[in-house]
C-alpha cells in the first residue's frame, strides 16, 4: 500500500471512528511542487514529477459479502448514463429541520474533529468544503428523509476519486459518495451516489462539473438486540430525481478497501459532510426525522 492509499484509508477509517484525522489534501500537482522563486541549480533540471493518475479500481481487495465483486472492483460494469431532467427547487417542507438554509447560519453544524465552529467558507447559503469534515450537532438521528444539494468544481481537476470528491455520511458512518462522475471513470462502487465501497448506483444520473445536483435520501437506521444486528441500515436514494438505490441494505459502515462489521453505536448518529481535498459546494440541506412503526 502506498502512502496515498494509507492517507485515504486514514480518511475513511477516521470517519467511521468519528475521531477524524485530517484527510489528505488531494493530489499534488506540478504547479504545487514547483519552486518558482529559485533559479535552476543545474543547466537542465528535471521537470517535477507528474502525479500518476488515480486508480480506477482494485483486484487485490477483499470480496464483498455476496462473493460477486471485489471491494472497489474496477471490472464491475459501469452504471449506464441517464441524463436527468432539469433541476427542480426543493424548499424544505414545514416539518423539516433546516440544516443549511439561505443565509450564513451554521449553528446546526460543528467540526467533526474537536467539535469547534465550522471553518468552511459560507456565503448566501452556499457552503464550500474546506479543511476537515463537518457534522451536525444533533447526533441522534435514526430514520429520516434528507435533502442535499451539491456542486462539484466547475474547473475540472484530477481524475477518478480525485475529482470533486466529498460525501454525505448517514448516522456518522454510512457514506453516500459525492464525486464528479460526469465523464470521469472510477470504480463503480465509488462513483457519485454510490453506497461507497458497497453498491454502485443503478444508473449514473450525474450532471456536469459546476452544476447543482440533488440527493434525496430515505434512510432507516440499523436495529440491534443487545449487540446483535437485527436489521441492517437501509437506504433509498434519488440522484437528481432519478432512483439509484431502492431500499438497499448496507453491509456495514463505510470504509476504504474494507467493509467493517456493524456496531451497536451505528443505531443513531449525525449527518456528516466529507472533506476529501476538493472544493465541493453545498446548499439547501434539510432533514425530516421519520416515525418508526409503532
Ligand atoms: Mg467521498
Amino acid at each position: 500500500m502506498n502512502a496515498k492509499s494509507l492517507l485515504v484509508v486514514a480518511c475513511f477509517a477516521s470517519a467511521a471512528a468519528v475521531a477524524v484525522a485530517q484527510p489528505f489534501d488531494g493530489p499534488r500537482t506540478a504547479a504545487n511542487d514547483a519552486e518558482p522563486q529559485q533559479p535552476p541549480a543545474r543547466p537542465n533540471p528535471q521537470p517535477p514529477p507528474t502525479p500518476p493518475p488515480a486508480p480506477t479500481g482494485y483486484q487485490d481487495t477483499p470480496m464483498q459479502p455476496n462473493g460477486k465483486w471485489h471491494i472497489h472492483d474496477g471490472t464491475r460494469p459501469q452504471p449506464i448514463v441517464v441524463k436527468p431532467g432539469a433541476m427542480q427547487p426543493a424548499p424544505p417542507p414545514a416539518d423539516a429541520i433546516v440544516l443549511l438554509g439561505a443565509g450564513t447560519d451554521l449553528s446546526k453544524w460543528q467540526m467533526t474533529q474537536g467539535g469547534g465552529a465550522v471553518g468552511w467558507p459560507i456565503a448566501d447559503g452556499v457552503l464550500s468544503s474546506g479543511r476537515g469534515m463537518i457534522r451536525t450537532k444533533q447526533d441522534d438521528f435514526t430514520d429520516y428523509q434528507l435533502h442535499v444539494e451539491f456542486a462539484t468544481p466547475s474547473e475540472v481537476k484530477g481524475d477518478s476519486q480525485g475529482r470533486g470528491n466529498s460525501g454525505v455520511f448517514l448516522n456518522a458512518v454510512f457514506e453516500i459518495q459525492v464525486l464528479d462522475s460526469f465523464n470521469n471513470k472510477t470504480y463503480p462502487d465509488g462513483q457519485a451516489s454510490a453506497m461507497y465501497g458497497q453498491f454502485p448506483p443503478m444508473v449514473n444520473a450525474s450532471r456536469g462539473p459546476g452544476e447543482w445536483q440533488s440527493y434525496d435520501i430515505v434512510f432507516s437506521a440499523p436495529r440491534f438486540s443487545g449487540t446483535t444486528l437485527e436489521k441492517p441500515a437501509m437506504v433509498t436514494v434519488l440522484h437528481n430525481g432519478v432512483a439509484v438505490h431502492n431500499q438497499r441494505a448496507f453491509w456495514g459502515p463505510t470504509a476504504h478497501k474494507a467493509i467493517p462489521p456493524y456496531e451497536p453505536s451505528n443505531a443513531k448518529g449525525f449527518i456528516g459532510l466529507q472533506d476529501h481535498g476538493n472544493p465541493v459546494r453545498f446548499r439547501n440541506i434539510w432533514i425530516r426525522p421519520l416515525k418508526a412503526d409503532e
